[in-house]
């Protein structure tokens, strides 16, 4: 028998990000016992990092901005392919969830009449980001925090006991799910320092663990991105969506080389930043597609007017979706009009005032300073794509955020649907604020719709402690280091920006070795703090999330938001209607099949154009609107 902590909960949150937290918050209000168990420090989650803001259609900085131009850019954004409840459902309720975020003690920046101020970004019709600077993801994490603490305080008072009913596991990762029949029974998991295992008896999981960026060379995701929530669905029997939409950001640092990947924030360009190629031109004009010409600037004066007069001009290009401007910067790169260390210029410094720049972007301008010893009110950054989000994740009920598992739900990043092909900037931190709670709400209601409680079988925890402790098993193996960097440059190279049907197969020819290697792989030392063992537990995941993509990006015949086929450049209106769906078998080998979307509701398609909705829609699909 396995020698372990046992703790009971009603519901066990995984992940301590933006998703996590709320929906942690949630679930004890609801009268849930929960805990939040988390494999980084508490308080050092991914959305930490998030810089811009967050998207609500508050009408704040625009009276025009209301939930249904939330919804079209967003399905916009996503090239139609989003789940359309779930982005009706964001849409609606992003602005209710950042109000209750201020009722929690948050404080964002605000406009002259002391309403909360909202920022461009791309893909966004108006000004929608609520921020806090630049460091729009630490206030969100504070406030939810501080949320906590005083739901902690109120259960100080009735009980004598401040975690009774809130509890936090920091730096304990989960490795298994483990199930009694279909249900979730709990989480087995160990703590990173000293190695010991640990088990949730809990009926209801909430997955809310990030995204998979460290599959990838170049990424602005830290080392918590290792696809555990997504691996931890599928080997629960869960099933993935949308998993051939990667994000790459088009603006990451590419110098120097130990910062490749690190974030430029968007509202750079939202705040009047332009990407220039080496010949000094600003080549956005030239890489406008068709589905977005009537809304984007075709002259520089033009692009520069709308900052002061919205309404009367266009949108420039720089604020184009993330995909449309990441492939652009690649193709002037390609063409031999990049900078000297592989990127574009993206300049602000002639676009505004110093002391301007560091009011509205203390922490890049710290970035740059510090990093790579650019002044960035002085002379342009160099910038270039880097691998930064996941559309694709848990397929999940849109109102409740249960998996196909009963009991096991996922909110945030690791949840699929929502974003579609491509997420627009700022709809993350909504996302999670949404969803989280939404996921809270339905494993409260999921627990007390159970007649029993189910049970933990005693060879499933001995079989997790085993499959946990096999790489110290093994002798004279590989070390997962270099696994991790040959299939780190794997992806990058083979399943990344631009993708070929010949690379893809070789890249799935690669992860089959891979996995031949990790079940042979070899770690040194003890349990007590030991990373290389942490990596070791970390690559399965990376290396079944890296077989999702790549097999689904193989299948999808079409280039469409964050999946460029250089031999199918088009978008094809008969894949828009087919979701491919990812599953393990028996023998943990990723199947991919497809499975037909469910066609929008009338009334939301009714919120489109017919001439807009002819350039996604099908022929067949089109007699049906009105
Ligand atoms: P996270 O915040 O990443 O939290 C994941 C949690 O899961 C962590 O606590 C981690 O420790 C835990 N975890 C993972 N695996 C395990 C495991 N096995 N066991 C236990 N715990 C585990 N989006 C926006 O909308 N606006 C922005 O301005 C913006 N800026 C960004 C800037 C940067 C630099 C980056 C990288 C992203 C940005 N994003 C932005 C995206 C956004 O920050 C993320 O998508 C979002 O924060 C994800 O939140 P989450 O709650 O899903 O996950």
């Amino acid at each position: 028998m396995t020698e372990l902590e046992r703790h009971t909960y009603d519901v066990v949150v995984i992940g301590a990000g933006g998703a996590g937290l709320r929906a942690a918050i949630e679930a004890r209000e609801q009268g849930k016992r929960t805990a939040i168990v988390c494999k980084s420090l508490f308080g050092k989650a991914h959305t930490v990092m998030a810089e811009g803001g967050c998207a609500a259609a508050m009408g704040n900085a625009n009276s025009n901005d209301n939930w249904q131009v939330h919804y079209r850019d967003t399905m916009r954004g996503g090239k139609f392919l989003n789940n359309w409840r779930m982005a009706e459902l964001h849409a609606q309720e992003a602005p209710d969830r950042v109000w209750e975020l201020e009722t929690y003690g948050a404080l964002f920046d605000r406009t002259p009449d002391g309403r909360i101020s909202q920022r461009n970004f791309g893909g966004h019709t108006y000004p929608r980001l609520a921020h806090v600077g630049d460091r729009t993801g630490l206030e969100l994490i504070r406030t939810l925090q501080q949320k906590i603490v005083s739901l902690q305080q109120e259960d100080f008072r009735e009980t004598g006991d401040y975690e009774a009913n809130l509890k936090v596991y920091g730096e304990c990762t989960v490795t298994e799910l483990l199930k009694d029949g279909d249900a979730i029974s709990g989480a087995f998991g160990y703590w990173r320092e000293s190695g010991r295992f640990i088990l949730f008896d809990a009926p209801a999981v909430i997955l809310a663990t990030g995204g998979v960026g460290k599959s990838f060379k170049v990424t602005s995701n830290s080392w918590e991105y290792t696809g555990d929530g997504h691996a931890l669905a599928m080997r629960a029997g869960a099933t993935l969506i949308n998993m051939e939409f990667i994000q790459f950001h088009p603006t990451g640092m590419v110098w120097p080389p130990s910062v490749k990947g690190i974030l430029v924030t968007e509202s750079v360009r939202g705040d009047g930043g332009v990407l220039k190629n080496s010949e000094g031109k600003r080549f956005m004009f030239e890489y406008v597609p068709d589905v977005f010409r009537a809304q984007y600037a075709e002259t520089e004066d033009e692009a520069d007017r709308w900052y002061k007069d919205p309404d009367n001009n266009r949108r420039p290009p720089e604020l184009l979706p993330r995909d449309e401007v990441a492939r652009a910067i690649n193709s002037e790169v390609k063409a031999g009009r990049g900078t000297p260390h592989g990127g574009v210029f993206l300049d602000v410094s002639s676009r505004l005032p110093a002391e301007e720049i560091t009011r509205r972007l203390p922490s890049m301008h710290h970035q740059f300073k510090e990093l790579a010893d650019v002044d960035i009110t002085a002379e342009p950054m160099e910038v270039g794509p880097t691998c930064h989000y996941v559309m694709g994740g848990v397929e999940v009920d849109p109102d409740t955020a249960q998996s196909v598992v009963p009991g096991l739900f996922a909110a945030g990043e690791v949840a699929g649907g929502m974003h579609g092909s491509n997420r627009l900037g700022g709809n993350s931190l909504s996302d999670l604020l949404v969803f989280g709670r939404r996921a809270g709400m339905g494993a409260a209601m999921y627990v007390d719709s159970l007649q029993g409680r189910p049970k933990i079988a005693e060879e499933d925890i001995d079989t997790a402690a085993a499959e946990a402790l096999a790489p110290f098993e093994l002798e004279g193996g590989e070390n997962p280091y270099t696994i991790h960097q040959e299939l780190q440059q794997s992806m990058n190279d083979l399943v990344g920006i631009i993708r070929k049907e010949e690379e893809m197969e070789q890249a799935l020819g690669r992860l089959a070795e891979f996995r031949g290697r990790i079940a042979k792989m070899t770690v040194e030392g003890h349990r007590q703090f030991n990373p290389g063992w942490h990596l070791a537990l970390d690559l399965r995941n990376m290396l079944t999330v890296s077989e999702c993509v790549a097999k689904a990006a193989l299948q999808r015949q079409e280039s469409r938001g964050g999946h460029t086929r250089d031999d199918y450049p088009g978008m094809n209106a008969e894949w828009r209607k087919l979701l491919l769906v990812c599953s393990l078998d028996a023998d943990h080998a990723v199947n991919v099949v497809q499975k037909d979307q469910i066609p929008m509701r009338d009334d939301l398609l009714e919120l489109f154009e017919l001439d807009e909705l002819k350039k996604y829609l099908t022929e067949e699909e089109l007699p049906a609107h009105d």
